[in-house]
């Protein structure tokens, strides 16, 4: 089993990898963000809970990720491998991350960072905004404010990882092929290593 952190900024384009990756390696996949708008649209108290902090582009608190995260770890502990699109997101849940998998006698394997520069995100988001339907994709305003959040409170999650060694960049831009092709060359070389 091989978990990666697929980590970047809002646009790097996490998701759309993720679900290329989940095809061709058989890994499950879990976007936070996906989950919190789901629940948004299910009109759960979480969802309600998160709304209004989604739409402004800052994070939701902590322990509401933390607790989808666990339930999606309890649930996905037999399988080929996960991917872990936008999360985690902050120091403090990259710590409690490591505590969740310690006590589900798991690790993570590998960081995958995207870099893409700042001009390129926000061209990429508001572009999505036309067939994405997100709220926080259609206002610039509110672009600009997650990659502000991204500098100040999810960046520094990359230390973390750097730290144990797990830490690999990986060029964003490019086609989503080439992206594509670079991160299947930085997952094979885990694999080939845990052999
Ligand atoms: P993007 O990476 O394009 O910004 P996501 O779908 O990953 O989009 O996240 C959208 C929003 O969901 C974030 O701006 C934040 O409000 C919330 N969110 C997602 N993941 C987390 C997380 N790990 N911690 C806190 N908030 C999160």
């Amino acid at each position: 089993m091989i978990n990666i952190v697929l980590f970047g900024p809002p646009g790097a384009g996490k998701g759309t990898q993720a679900k290329m990756l989940s095809e061709k390696y058989g890994f499950n996949h879990i976007s936070t963000g996906d989950v919190i708008r789901g629940e948004i649209q299910r009109g759960t108290s979480r969802g309600l809970q998160v709304k209004e902090i989604m739409e402004r582009g800052e994070l939701a608190p902590d322990e509401l990720v933390l607790g989808i995260i666990e339930e999606y770890i309890k649930s996905h502990s037999d399988c080929a491998g996960n991917i872990f699109d936008g999360f985690p997101r902050t120091s403090n849940q990259a710590k409690e991350f490591d505590v969740i998998l310690e006590r589900n006698r798991q690790t993570i394997d590998v960081m995958l960072a995207l870099e893409v520069p700042d001009e390129e995100l926000v061209k990429r988001l508001k572009l999505r905004a036309e067939v994405s339907g997100r709220p926080d994709d259609a206002d610039e305003n509110v672009i600009n404010n997650r990659i502000e959040v991204y500098k100040k409170q999810t960046a520094v999650v990359a230390d973390y990882y750097e730290a144990q060694s797990k830490y690999i960049p990986v060029k964003g831009t490019g086609t989503i092929e080439e992206v594509f092709a670079s991160l299947c060359k930085a997952i094979d070389s885990i694999i080939a290593r845990k052999a």
